[in-house]
């Protein structure tokens, strides 16, 4: 039997900015996704409770958000991550969405989800909005189910960039885990194998040198975030899927395909099903190749209603990628993993 996908659609097509790449362009290359397998249950995105959201953010952030986004459109942090006057309202969707999809995943056993949602989360901290982000999805998610009981929970993040405003708001949280690949020495720049040494086992990045391809992807998840779910045993699996890790990705360098993304979801869809009760809801990161955004996300949906992936138009990059020998093991021993 197929499995049961619950996901929600959030475009904000209000949130934009001049030529910026976090536009809502980026969704609108998937705008055949809804129709794309049976077995979807597309849900409503309602704004998330502010009591859901100050759970991730402080207060005073929250207010302070609210409050300029009456004078925008404005940058609000340099990278630059910016505002409209809808944006606080298409970011509480955003994470709204996100709590929809989730709560469909905590009721119904062995399903799967996908939050399609923007503005992105992964780099907005407890107190800052960073990076094109403005509340953390994954994080006001991984909250909402620790507030259910739902622990420990992983949140695995495969953004091109360190998501720093996620490790951020779980840094002193043994409850949660967190594990992210992403290009080394980029922004927001944290992200080092040394980051949150109080936390080893628990916290583990994984920099990759530019150009890291399918292949390099696949041993880090094989021998360093396998063996780490393993012990870690996660009730619940959060990632961040950013797709800007694409190797056509004009903000970044790696060197990921579609076929390598696909490749990344059945790994954690097979996590979910060893130790989460197949419990596992994806959000939407960065991916800034509207066309690569699109080949990868439809087949990482594919994955997720356990169909054949389509043909990819764009293909394996035209380079081969770097050893990662060295990365996967230092991490392996840094983190105890056999
Ligand atoms: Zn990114």
């Amino acid at each position: 039997m197929p499995p049961t996908v619950y996901a929600t659609w959030v475009p904000s097509p209000g949130h934009r900015y001049g030529d910026h790449p976090e536009s809502p362009a980026r969704l609108s290359a998937l705008a055949d996704l809804p129709q794309a397998h049976d077995g979807t249950i597309w849900l409503e995105a309602p704004l998330a409770p502010l009591d859901a959201i100050t759970r991730a953010h402080h207060p005073n952030y929250v207010a302070y958000l609210q409050q300029v986004v009456r004078h925008g459109p404005a940058v609000i942090d340099y990278a630059p991550t910016y505002v409209t006057p809808t944006s606080f309202e298409d970011a509480r969707r955003a994470a709204g969405g996100t709590l929809a999809v989730l709560d469909a995943v905590l009721r119904a056993p062995h399903a799967r989800g996908f939050a399609w949602v923007r503005p992105p989360g992964h780099h907005a901290t407890r107190t800052q909005a960073m990076g094109f982000c403005l509340f953390n999805n994954v994080a006001i998610a991984a909250h909402e189910a620790l507030a259910r009981g739902i622990e420990p929970i992983a949140i695995i993040d495969f953004d091109a960039h360190h998501g720093n405003g996620t490790q951020h708001i779980f840094l002193h949280d043994e409850r949660v885990g967190f594990a992210s690949t992403h290009q080394e020495d980029i922004y927001p720049g944290t992200g080092d194998f040394d980051d949150a040494e109080h936390a080893r086992g628990r916290i583990l990045n994984v920099p990759l040198p530019a150009g890291t391809d399918d292949e390099g992807y696949r041993q880090v998840y094989a021998r360093v975030f396998e063996p780490w779910l393993a012990r870690w045993r996660p009730a619940l699996i959060l990632v961040s899927a950013g797709f800007d890790a694409h190797w056509r990705d004009p903000l970044t360098q790696l060197g990921l395909s579609a076929q390598g993304f696909a490749q990344l979801a059945r790994f954690l869809v097979q996590w979910a099903n060893a130790w989460a009760q197949g419990r596992i809801v994806f959000v939407l990161e960065g991916g800034y190749d509207p066309q690569a955004l699109a080949a990868a996300g439809r087949a990482v949906w594919a994955v997720l209603h356990d169909a054949p992936i389509p043909p990819d138009p764009i293909g394996p990059p035209p380079f081969a990628g770097p050893d990662v020998q060295d990365r996967i093991h230092y991490a392996r021993r840094l983190h105890q993993l056999g």
